[in-house]
């Protein structure tokens, strides 16, 4: 592998422990590199945030698998830079050929011939890229149907969340599939439009969508906007603070039932 990492970097500049790790361990060191775009880019980190349960791992342990990762497994992230250096990668095994980076220079040990094939062949299911599914107008509807509903249930200011909800009518959809059925990529309306995020999202039970990927997006990336359900949060986190000091106030008090946790879905 170091040789690969080698002959691969001679093209593309340094490449992060985090960006090598994350395609070994999602399978990706093969020719279906050339198809990394910024939808596969999505799954890939998607995946990663499945690798603690598909591994039953710690997110410790996987975060250590990923060279020291330094962020949250939950979250997990590309930086915009790894991004970059992915499409790279993608633009430089299509020019070169898969195996241009995989032959050891003479009197080195040959690579493995099964990874030497031309097409790509996920070596596991769960991997495979999951496929467009076409004329998906409705199921997008219900998606965007869920998400609005699940900030709406949770208005607290209609004013100062106003230009959340002018915002969130923005969001983008599209719906793939794979062999655990459909899932929805969410494209942010909140992240920057240079750079723009996309949240994997699947059905929890036939006909309703488990938004908590979304919602902990937002949480995590967007806490500088007044969002629905964002004050009780602070007051939650304000209250365990103040109870660890054993000084309730009057105004804690008054916040003090208990509100549904944001990760619950409808
Ligand atoms: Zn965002």
């Amino acid at each position: 592998m170091e040789h690969f990492w080698e002959a691969l970097s001679k093209e593309v500049g340094p490449i992060s422990t985090t960006v090598q790790m994350a395609l070994e361990h999602t399978k990706f060191i093969h020719s279906g590199l050339v198809y990394l775009d910024n939808t596969t880019i999505d799954y890939i980190e998607s995946d990663i945030r499945r690798l603690p349960k598909l591994l039953n791992k710690s997110d410790a342990e996987v975060a250590d698998m990923l060279g020291g990762y330094q962020g949250s497994i939950q979250d997990f992230h590309f930086m915009a830079g790894e991004r970059c250096v992915l499409k790279m990668i993608a633009a430089k095994v299509k020019e070169l050929g898969f195996q241009h980076f995989v032959q050891e220079p003479e009197g080195e040990e040959s690579y493995d011939e099964s990874s030497n094939l031309e097409i790509p062949v996920p070596t596991e299911k769960i991997y495979s890229v999951p496929e467009l599914v076409p004329n998906a107008d409705e199921i997008v509807d219900e998606v965007k149907n869920k998400i609005f509903n699940y900030y709406d249930f949770r208005r607290e200011n209609h004013e100062l969340e106003k230009p959340f909800f002018d915002r969130l009518q923005l969001i983008q959809v599209e719906i793939r599939r794979d062999y655990l059925g459909d899932m929805a990529r969410v494209v942010c309306p909140f992240c920057d439009t240079e750079c723009p995020t996309a949240v994997i999202i699947r059905r929890d039970k036939p006909g309703t969508w488990k938004v908590s990927n979304f919602s902990g997006h937002v949480k995590a990336r967007h806490d500088d906007m007044e969002f629905p359900g964002k004050q009780n949060i602070k007051v939650r986190r304000c209250r365990r603070r103040s109870e660890k000091r054993n000084e309730f106030t009057d105004e804690m008090m008054m916040y003090s039932i208990e509100e549904s946790d944001v990760k619950i879905e409808m």
